[in-house]
This record gives C-alpha cells, sequence and structure tokens, in this order.
C-alpha cells in the first residue's frame, strides 16, 4: 500500500514533529524542505550558501530551486512506495510544480492534512521552541515575518487541494499522541492503512 501524504499548517502547529510520526507510522520518508534547507545551510554545500539569507529572513526560497530540491529527492527510491512531504508545496507556484513532476510519474497525493492551531498556541509553542532550540529564524520579527508569508502565499493552496477532495482537516490542539490518532483515523478513513506491524 502506497501512502503519498502532504502535511500543512501553520508555523508552530506541530506539523514537523506530527509529520515524523506519521510518516514513520506509515513507513515511509518525511521530507521536509525547511530541514533539508537547514541541513544544506550547516554543511556549507553550494545550496546552503544560496538559501542561507533568505531562511534567515523568513522568506521563501524560489520556486523553481526548491522543487529541483524536492523533485531530486522524491526520485530516491525510499520513495518510491509512498512519502509525506512537510513544508512542500508551500505556494500556488509550487503545487504546479508537484502536479506536473507526480503527472509525469503517474502518481499523486493520497492526502492532504491540514493541522488548524488557534493563532495565539502556535505564537507561544514557536515562543517556546526559539528559548529552547534557538532555532535562528525564531525571532519574533523573523515569526512574523513567516506567519504572513503562510496567511498570504501557502493558505490558498488548502482551497486547490479542498476542491479535489484531499484534505482532512485535524485539530492540533491537544496531547502528541491524541493528535497523530486523529491523523491516522483521518487516513485510515481515506482507506489508508499503516503496514502490519511485523
Ligand atoms: P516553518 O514552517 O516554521 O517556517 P520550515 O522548517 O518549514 O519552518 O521552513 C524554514 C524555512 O525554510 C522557511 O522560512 C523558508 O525560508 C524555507 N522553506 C522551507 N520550505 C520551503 C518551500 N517549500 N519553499 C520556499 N522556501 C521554503
Amino acid at each position: 500500500m502506497t501512502a503519498r501524504l502532504l502535511i500543512v499548517g501553520p508555523q508552530g502547529s506541530g506539523k514537523g514533529t506530527q509529520g515524523v510520526r506519521v510518516a514513520d507510522s506509515f513507513g515511509v520518508p518525511a521530507i521536509s524542505t525547511g530541514d533539508m534547507f537547514r541541513a544544506a545551510v550547516a554543511g556549507g554545500s553550494e545550496l546552503g550558501t544560496q538559501v542561507r539569507e533568505i531562511i534567515q529572513a523568513g522568506n521563501l526560497v524560489p520556486d523553481q530551486l526548491t522543487s529541483k530540491v524536492v523533485q531530486e529527492r522524491l526520485s530516491q527510491d525510499d520513495a518510491a512506495q509512498g512519502f509525506l512531504l512537510d513544508g512542500y508545496p508551500r505556494n500556488l507556484g509550487q503545487v504546479e510544480d508537484l502536479d506536473a513532476f507526480l503527472a509525469s510519474r503517474d502518481e499523486q497525493l493520497d492526502a492532504v492534512l491540514e493541522l488548524v492551531v488557534p493563532r495565539d498556541e502556535s505564537i507561544s509553542r514557536l515562543t517556546r521552541r526559539a528559548q529552547e532550540q534557538g532555532r535562528t529564524d525564531d525571532t519574533e520579527e523573523v515569526i512574523a515575518n513567516r506567519l504572513a508569508i503562510y496567511e498570504r502565499e501557502t493558505a490558498p493552496i488548502l482551497e486547490v487541494y479542498s476542491a479535489r477532495g484531499v484534505v482532512d482537516t485535524i485539530d492540533g490542539v491537544g496531547t502528541l499522541d491524541e493528535i497523530t490518532d486523529r491523523i491516522v483515523a483521518a487516513l485510515q478513513a481515506r482507506g489508508l492503512t499503516r503496514p502490519a506491524a511485523v
């Protein structure tokens, strides 16, 4: 059984954490563009040099570059039986790029998980993360920029996917386990089941 999933939610919604949990339970790789870009910056690769300042400011890396990075990742063997995308696509242009790429492989997304959290909850989670992890794009000013970009550019992609009937809206408030259970239940309702434990 394949599972091609996308998780979408504002900064601080917990999509990274839930994305990894759901991907693990379905046995597919969690592919986070934010993590890939941060790793490139930390490793000092050419890609890292290209994206460092953009990420620092909380702006979007150009679509062409982002889509290329994702397509290379999705072309690796471990993504052949499915994947969970976190943080991509993030605007309508990237939706088009992903559509074209998946269509060329005769694939499509099975479900888009929209994680919903009230704004003050996500801001308090981000503030906590800033203290704990010291991510350099977690300053107040940069967080505000990222949230504004989310509202303006990312939220509209949900309308496109809703029109295709693939969106599951998940309440993102609760314990980690409760939220994972909600996601797994929504996927089960679509006939997407986790591989049996061996
Ligand atoms: P968050 O969702 O909290 O902003 P991410 O880890 O998803 O954190 O992304 C961190 C940064 O990486 C973004 O602010 C942006 O600069 C860059 N980035 C991640 N995904 C994309 C994407 N799909 N398109 C363009 N830039 C991206």
